[in-house]
């Protein structure tokens, strides 16, 4: 292992175990161990979860998401405030995203052109405009440590001539991003591969985005609708054509057996909303599968919902409780059951970088198939 400097970012591999890698993000704010996941902080706070808490479950990066901030309370407000570290009281590495996906699927009134996405506010119809350099100014503003490129992708199913056009245009957006970022010793910038479920042209665009250089590269325009068999069929050549000695980024993705097969298939990185979203619907993400907390199957139920689980809501409370703060739509249960399910996701994480350090990632694969296909404990 060579020693790195804390003052600039740097990604050191430290095994591999068939195309699965472990190793380590350097960043001035705090190294990030890979394979990593990024709970989401959408609206500068992961919800229900004080910082500290999140940090407590063993995530070393966050992700921020620029279309929100950008809309309220601003870029330039957060800025002024000293930057979305000290704003929302994290001090690790943050990472946001462009803005440019979320524009196109929750903006009103989009529209398209070489110089970027003119758009309306969801929130109060107030016009906007997102270029490249936009992107990457409300991004400096914000104090991103990993900077995302600009980027355009279709929904999928797209035809192929669709697919292409989105994706060369991406690409000239990942060079106006490049250029626009600057030297920026510490930040690193992030290309997004796109292309669809095109082989072809998930190898041009990896040229492109290499001839071009970032300090990480990310799978774009996946997880859109195309199912785990596609996208895992897309993975098995997209990640091969990334450079190795760079970290990559699998966007807003997924479930945990999406995770699992992403990292079988090379990903270092990967965020979703599921495990804080669905905790606050009363679903539980366990090594046995997803428990609703909803179920009246839980209304009698002493144990804990997990008992290997160290997580507060599994070392304190029982099933019973966690169904009773359903019920009565106590703030608790969103509280507890995303602690809960960041929990699980990070002991997942750590589970697979000790396999693939040990060069056991298919026994580990196979044991996290077996516990789950046994489902839940049979009802009290
Ligand atoms: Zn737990």
């Amino acid at each position: 292992m060579t020693a790195t400097p804390t003052d600039r970012f740097a990604f050191d591999l430290h095994a591999t175990d068939g195309m699965a890698r472990t190793g380590v993000i350097h960043t001035p704010r705090g190294d990030i161990r890979t394979p990593a996941f990024m709970p989401v902080g959408t609206a500068a706070t992961v919800k229900a979860m004080l910082p500290e808490s999140v940090a407590a479950t063993g995530a070393d990066i966050l992700l921020g998401n620029t279309y929100h901030l950008m809309l309220r309370p601003t870029a330039e407000r957060i800025a002024h405030l000293g930057g979305l570290h000290r704003f929302m009281n994290w001090s690790g590495p943050i990472l946001t995203d462009s803005g440019g996906f979320q524009v196109m699927s929750l903006a009103d009134l989009r529209k398209l052109t070489e110089a970027g996405v003119s758009f309306k506010s969801h929130i109060d119809g107030s016009k906007h405009m997102l270029s490249p350099e936009r992107s990457m100014e409300i991004q400096k503003l914000l104090g991103s440590d990993i900077v995302m490129c600009f980027d355009e992708c279709p929904a999928l199913p797209a035809d192929r001539d669709r697919i292409a056009t989105s994706m060369q245009l991406s690409m000239r957006w990942a060079q106006r991003s490049r250029d626009a970022f600057g030297d920026r010793p510490g930040h690193a910038l992030f290309g997004i591969q796109q292309g669809g479920l095109e082989q072809d042209f998930r190898a041009e665009s990896a040229q492109a985005l290499t001839d071009i250089g970032f300090d990480g590269y990310a799978v774009g325009g996946l997880a859109v609708g195309e199912g785990q068999e596609a996208m895992f069929g897309c993975l098995d050549h997209a990640t091969g054509v990334l450079p190795v000695d760079k970290p990559r980024y699998l966007m807003g993705v997924g479930k945990p057996d999406d995770i699992v097969g992403a990292v079988k298939r090379g990903i270092d990185m990967m965020d979703c909303v599921l495990p804080s979203r669905s905790g606050r619907t009363g679903q539980a993400f366990t090594r046995r599968g997803v428990v609703n907390l909803k179920n009246a199957r839980h209304a009698d139920d002493p144990r804990p919902l997990d008992e290997g689980c160290t997580c507060p809501a599994c070392s304190n409370y029982s099933r019973a409780y966690l169904h009773h703060v359903f019920r009565a739509q106590e703030m608790i249960l969103g509280m507890l059951l995303t602690w809960h399910n960041l929990h699980y996701y990070q002991t997942l994480m750590q589970g697979m970088r000790d396999a693939i350090a040990a060069g056991r990632f298919v026994a580990w694969e196979a044991d996290f198939h077996a516990v789950r296909a046994q489902g839940d404990i049979e009802p009290v």
